[in-house]
């Protein structure tokens, strides 16, 4: 029960004038799931069963308030036993319960071929486990999206899948029936296993366990699974039909679009990726994707803030003079409106490299407004500085007319503000901030992506970077890392590039691709944008060392080598330094580029520890001697680097100064759009003095 009862709703005949937390999904609770398991129940089997506590909430809400009639549960008319049962204020869990309903007059499910064709079963839930056993794909209508569903334990229908989603290596997330079986596969801390069964119900990255039934296609070259328990009925009595109880379920949907949230969609998209579809017949109103969490030196952070927690809610300590909008930023991006002292992000909604997920962006963000009651001529929107991302330039072209006020924010600084949500200003300004990852439009036009800020009423000012090289190719340079490793040997090395690349552990035909990006790196035919990206640099070490030079998605490469340090000690070889150059401290990580050649193979896991928590400790260095208040702040993808951030505290705790991360919202671009509605409420308050 614990945790469930802060979702309850009070009073659902709110006045409008009176704004209330839109309720996120909510997971199944115990009670309620045990109801589902009692054969003595007329609940039993149901997959739909919820209370006044748990159940859907903001997936299936047409408008508000949330009452049964707002939402697509209105098509199922109670029946005489449910609402005797709604109707009874004895009745604490179902009285008033706008989401109750029960088999005989609740949605139903059904079983599809991958044709949309109904396969006539008596149990299609039942039906839909056997059939995932034996290796089929199975896409499962989940609470905010359809789901593809394979059994987890069979390489071949791992590969499979990933072949017909045309999905490269990234990890796919995993389904357990219960603790117990991701207990079985993956080791466990208190905090995990309560995060794990919240009624939030997200998935949780776990440390594998050697002897796990899970097979390595999952999660190829990783030793980490991301693991969530059943948050319907529905998942878990599909789940207990598989004799494995657990399986790979990944959002249905096709690279770059949003997930599918009807069966036309599925059956347009998937139906050369699935065999069969488990369906039901309530309508989803409002797409809302898994939230991730990972524990990272024990501090608790999203990697994606979506069901469960959006679109509620956060309570901040600005005060927002007028209501803000901010697009956020380009990959797995959010957006988000502000008002009073609270922000609403809108729900994951994904790499904005579509026309269908740019219009899931502003949708969300209309819908959003107009639910919270927001008048948009009184808006102040909020955007990313990078003078490309589409929806920056759908604003600019076409939106901007309809709202009062434009405010530019640079992404790095915008991180920095995400951390701060929290804190009073006064107790933050004159704050550092360390901001690493993999890229964001810099203050200067550069590529910027490893930097020390400091925030105060000017912003953000730079006062420290990862030393800079030249990285071109674009969204090509996030994928390739021999074009960044061509960057750095060119310019941390000049003259001896070419040496030193015929040391270094990568392929033959890697290194040929490294030495012609140096020529034309030399021939300066045209300008080269300059990078201090870390995460651009980590793929480069990850190329040097020859754990090979193609990221199949931003940040692969980064995972890896977090994943290779985790058996990693301290190697003294490794050094990095700084140098100052026009006033800016550069990080310079040539001495431990030099030493790769000597590194043996059987060394790499320390030579990657190292390097990680001594870059860690030099931004930590840098940040704790200038911030000019008690905190340092860290923020940004790579945030989430576990020995990144070990590096960085490590330092700040021997100079007293406390670490701030961003808690309520990921530290990735995923997070940006609270930043930029923090660092506009600063404006907006004059606290930040800026051209407006
Ligand atoms: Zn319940
Ligand atoms: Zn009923």
């Amino acid at each position: 029960m614990e945790g469930w009862s802060d979702f309850l709703i009070l009073e659902s005949d709110t006045k409008r004038e009176v704004r209330s937390s839109i309720p996120p999904d909510i997971g199944i609770c115990e009670d309620y799931l045990r109801e589902v398991l009692d054969k003595a129940s007329r609940f039993h089997m149901y997959p739909f069963h919820s209370c006044v506590n748990c159940g859907p909430r903001y997936s299936i809400m047409i408008k508000p308030p949330y009452d049964r009639e707002n939402t697509s549960m209105k098509r199922f008319p109670l029946c005489e036993e449910c609402r005797k049962e709604y109707e009874d204020p004895q009745n604490l869990r179902r009285f008033f319960a706008q989401g109750i309903s029960c088999s005989t007059c609740g949605p139903k499910v059904y079983l599809l071929d991958s044709f949309g064709k109904v396969i006539s079963s008596n149990d299609p839930i039942l039906e839909a486990g056997k059939l995932l056993q034996e290796g089929y794909t199975v896409a499962v209508k989940g609470i905010g999206g359809y789901h593809i569903a394979v059994i987890a334990t069979s390489s071949e229908a791992v590969e499979r899948l990933r072949r017909r989603k045309k999905r490269g290596k990234k990890p796919f997330a995993l389904m357990a029936r219960d603790i117990a079986i991701v207990e079985r596969n993956a080791y466990l801390n208190e905090r995990e296993r309560q995060a794990i069964a919240s009624p939030q119900r997200p998935i949780v990255l776990l440390r594998k366990k050697s002897d796990s039934c899970i097979v390595p296609e999952v999660a190829p070259g990783l030793s980490t699974l991301g693991f969530m328990i059943p948050y319907t009925a529905l998942h878990y009595l599909l789940l207990d039909s598989t004799q494995d109880k657990v399986a790979v379920m990944t959002s249905a949907n096709i690279s770059g679009e949003p997930t599918c949230t009807t069966l036309s969609c599925v059956l347009d998209n998937l139906g050369e990726a699935i065999d069969f579809i488990l369906d039901h017949n309530r309508p989803i109103i409002n797409r809302v994707d898994d939230s991730v969490i990972k524990f990272v030196e024990g501090k608790e952070m999203f990697l994606r803030r979506s069901r469960g927690y959006a679109p509620s809610w956060i309570e901040v300590k600005t005060h927002f003079p007028k209501p803000v909008i901010s697009l956020g930023a380009f990959l797995n991006n959010t957006g988000a409106i502000a008002f009073e002292n609270k922000v609403v992000l809108t729900p994951h909604i994904g790499d904005l490299d579509s026309y269908s997920s740019i219009k899931f962006l502003f949708s969300e963000l209309n819908k959003l407004s107009s639910w919270y009651g927001l008048s948009r001529s009184k808006v102040a929107v909020v955007i990313d500085k990078h003078p490309l991302f589409p929806q920056n330039r759908l604003y600019k072209k076409i939106l901007h007319t309809q709202y009062e006020e434009e405010i530019t924010v640079q992404h790095h600084c915008a991180h920095a503000f995400q951390a701060i949500a929290e804190f009073e200003w006064d107790k933050i300004s004159g704050s550092t901030a360390i901001t690493i990852d993999g890229t964001g439009y810099g203050e200067d036009g550069e590529i910027w992506g490893g930097e020390v800020l400091t925030v105060g009423e000017y912003g953000c000012k730079r006062v420290a970077s990862i030393r800079d090289f030249p990285l071109f190719g674009g969204d090509l340079a996030a994928v390739e890392a021999t074009r960044p490793l061509a960057g750095i040997l060119a310019s941390y090395f000049t003259d001896g590039a070419e040496d030193l690349l015929g040391s270094l552990k990568l392929s033959d035909e890697d290194k040929k691709r490294v030495s012609l990006f140096l020529k034309i790196i030399d021939a300066k035919i045209e300008r080269i944008p300059s990078s201090s990206s870390l995460g651009r640099l980590l793929d480069a070490v990850g190329c040097a060392i020859g754990f090979g030079c193609h990221a199949d998605y931003d940040g692969e490469i980064p995972m890896m080598l977090e994943d290779l340090s985790y058996n990693g000690k301290e190697d003294n070889r490794v050094e990095i330094s700084h140098i100052e150059e026009r006033g800016l401290i550069k990080i310079d990580p040539r001495k431990a580029l030099e030493i790769i050649s000597d590194i043996e193979k059987d060394e790499f896991s320390n030579y990657v520890y190292t390097l990680l928590l001594k870059i860690g400790e030099k931004f930590g260095d840098i940040a704790a001697r200038k911030t000019k208040s008690d905190y340092v702040i860290l923020s940004g993808g790579a945030a989430v680097n576990k020995f990144l951030l070990k590096g960085i505290k490590r330092i700040l705790e021997e100079n007293g100064k406390e670490l701030i991360v961003p808690n309520v919202v990921p530290p990735g671009d995923g997070g940006i759009s609270l930043g930029q509605a923090i660092y506009a409420g600063q404006v907006l308050n004059g606290y930040i003095k800026t051209k407006r």
